[in-house]
C-alpha cells in the first residue's frame, strides 16, 4: 500500500502549530487516505525540539529566523533530517505538506520580513525532502496526489 509523508498539522489530531491553532486538512481524499492507514504524519519543527506554542519564524535565505530574531536554524534543521528519515522509512510515493510553512511550504512561504509577506521559496522540511528525491505536494495538490496513485 502506498504512504504518504504528511504535515502533522493537516493530519489533525495534536496541535503542532506554532500558535496551537489547528489545520486539519478535511478534503474527503485525504480522510480516506487517513482512514486507510496510508498517512506518516510529522511535525518538523516539533521533531526539532520547539514546544507548542512557539514564536513564529520565517526563512532568510539560509537561516530561519524566529520574530524576536533568534536564529532557530538549528531546529528547523534537525526536524527537517527526521522528515527525510520518516520518508526513506515508509518509502512513501510522495509527501503533502501545508503550504506556506518555514518548514513545509512547497511553493510560497513568507519572505523574511514579518509583514505578512508571501514569496516563492520552500520551507526547509520540503528542501531536504526533494533533494532526497521525494516528491512534494502542498494540500492545494490533492489532484495530482490522486493521480499519481492512480498510475
Ligand atoms: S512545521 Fe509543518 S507540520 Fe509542523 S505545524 Fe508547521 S506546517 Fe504544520
Amino acid at each position: 500500500m502506498d504512504k504518504i509523508l504528511v504535515s502533522q498539522c493537516l493530519y489533525g489530531g495534536e496541535p503542532v502549530r506554532y500558535d496551537g491553532r489547528s489545520k486539519a486538512e478535511t478534503d474527503p481524499r485525504f480522510l480516506k487516505w487517513k482512514e486507510e492507514g496510508r498517512l506518516i504524519p510529522v511535525c518538523p519543527e516539533v521533531s526539532g525540539g520547539l514546544p507548542v506554542p512557539r514564536s513564529d519564524a520565517q526563512r532568510q535565505g539560509a537561516r530561519i529566523v524566529s520574530r524576536a530574531g533568534e536564529d532557530v536554524t538549528w531546529a528547523y534543521q534537525k526536524g527537517a533530517e527526521e522528515a527525510v528519515r520518516l520518508a526513506k522509512e515508509y518509502r512513501v510515493l510522495c509527501a503533502v505538506m501545508k503550504e506556506k510553512s518555514p518548514s513545509c511550504g512547497s511553493s510560497l512561504i513568507y519572505d523574511g520580513s514579518f509583514t505578512g509577506t508571501l514569496a516563492e521559496g520552500r520551507g526547509l522540511a520540503v528542501e531536504l525532502l526533494q533533494e532526497a528525491g521525494i516528491m512534494v505536494f502542498s494540500e492545494n495538490q490533492l489532484d495530482q496526489v490522486e493521480a499519481l496513485m492512480r498510475r
